[in-house]
């Protein structure tokens, strides 16, 4: 009977999922159940991005939360996956505090662990963990592991590491964590496999999607990140407003009486591309209008990614690459073309038909900075960790 690796990422009203199969990770299925608790939809696709599901929820038996969805997937699952089993699952986490620097078997000790950390990441660790705990009672015995978003970046030098508050509020566990570090090691170890002198340099990843944030990374490990405490800071986002000065968070609740919900509310969900543009926070539709705004928008967004490279360079003492990934980095040309221009003086020069195209390497020939692009996979990473996790259990335990 072979083996399926699944892995989860919960969110707030969603759950998405991918099926891995043997070690080879082959992946036989993605998909995912949107909308819990409200109108719940179930999509699936296969590894060719046919549909092999796509149901909706209007009656009383929608389920109602993430154990509910759950099952309603594993029934799924039960219906194509004969003659092989869930043999282990990976769960996204957020948040792994100050601590977890790699991903860890889930026991109920590291399960109350997590629960600890939801202070942290109020918005996004109680679904994480939640998909945890409706895994847990689906697959009662099958090894979960949870990987984090945060673990990648745990090896930043202090100064990376620290906000300029009083110490105290870093041993309180106020640090700058960094996120996104899924994607960020799945892209530094494909380069690391491509060209391994590549992969011991100085790189600069710019994961620019809904989220976005770029890390330097040196010799395989992060360095330094532009998100810091929470994933609002850094570059502008789609809806998130990036770095700010939080002078203007006191105003806004001192001087303007708006509440915490409220600037909270502000900064995540209506700033960014969204907020500067008045438009849409998809760069599809900003690239497709002639609005003076949307135009605004997208040059304020690669001036800010443009101003991130050149600090992240900075901490690196140089670049050998950098890499765009994500959404937006992987597929938006334009802007690649934006953030890029200027940057000659570090030695980053497109191939303006290369860059069009979208090929793995965009920059123009003899330059000094190669410039590439990469699809990153975040599901493919945490089903690798997963694999070398339990491995390295069995040989502990051997
Ligand atoms: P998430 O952070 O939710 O995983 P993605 O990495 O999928 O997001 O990025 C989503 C964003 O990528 C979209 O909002 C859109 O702005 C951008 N994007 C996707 N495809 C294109 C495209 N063909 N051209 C320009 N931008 C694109």
């Amino acid at each position: 009977m072979s083996d399926l690796i699944l892995v989860l990422n919960a969110g707030s009203s969603s759950i998405k999922f991918e099926v891995f199969e043997g070690s080879a990770l082959r992946l036989l299925w993605l998909g995912q159940m949107e909308g819990i608790g409200a109108a719940p939809h179930l999509l699936v696709r296969d590894a060719a991005r046919r549909s092999l599901a796509d149901r909706r929820w209007t009656t009383d038996d929608a389920p109602g939360d993430h154990a509910a969805a759950l099952g309603i997937i594993m029934d799924w699952l039960k219906g194509v996956m004969t003659g092989r089993r869930v043999s282990s699952i990976g769960h996204r986490v957020v948040h792994g505090g100050p601590d977890f620097a790699a991903p860890v078997v889930i026991t109920a000790a590291v399960l109350r662990r997590l629960e600890a950390l939801v202070a942290l990441a109020p918005l996004h660790q109680p679904h994480n963990l939640a998909g945890i705990r409706a895994a847990m009672e689906h697959f009662p015995g099958v090894p979960q592991v949870a990987c984090f978003d945060t673990a990648f970046h745990r090896g930043h030098p202090w100064e990376a590491d620290s906000f300029a508050l009083p110490v105290e509020f870093y041993d309180r566990g106020i640090r700058r964590y960094g996120f996104h570090g899924l994607s960020y090691e799945y892209i530094a170890r494909r380069l690391a496999a491509e060209d391994p002198a590549l992969g011991r340099g100085r790189l600069v990843v710019a994961h620019l999607g809904n989220g976005a944030s770029l890390c330097a990374i040196r010799d395989g490990r992060s360095l330094d990140s532009t998100m810091g405490f929470t994933a609002l800071d850094g570059v502008p986002m789609g809806t998130r407003c990036g770095q700010i000065d939080p002078g203007v968070v006191l105003h806004l609740m001192q001087a303007e009486g708006m509440t915490p919900a409220e600037v909270a509310r502000l900064l995540y969900k209506e700033s960014g591309l969204k907020g500067l543009s008045g438009l849409s926070q998809d760069v599809r539709d900003l690239e497709a209008s002639d609005r003076p705004e949307a135009s605004r928008a997208l040059s304020y967004f690669a001036w800010r990614v443009r101003r991130e490279i050149g600090g992240m360079a900075a901490v690196l003492g140089g670049l050998d690459a950098l890499v765009f990934t994500a959404g937006i980095g992987e597929n938006a040309a334009g802007l690649r073309a934006r953030i890029c221009d200027g940057l000659g003086f570090l030695g980053i020069s497109l191939d303006p038909q290369r860059n069009a195209r979208g090929a793995a390497e965009i920059s123009a020939t003899a330059t000094a900075v190669k410039v590439l692009v990469r699809h990153t996979d975040e599901e493919r990473m945490i089903a690798e960790h997963v694999l070398a996790t339990l491995a390295a259990g069995h040989a502990a335990a051997a």
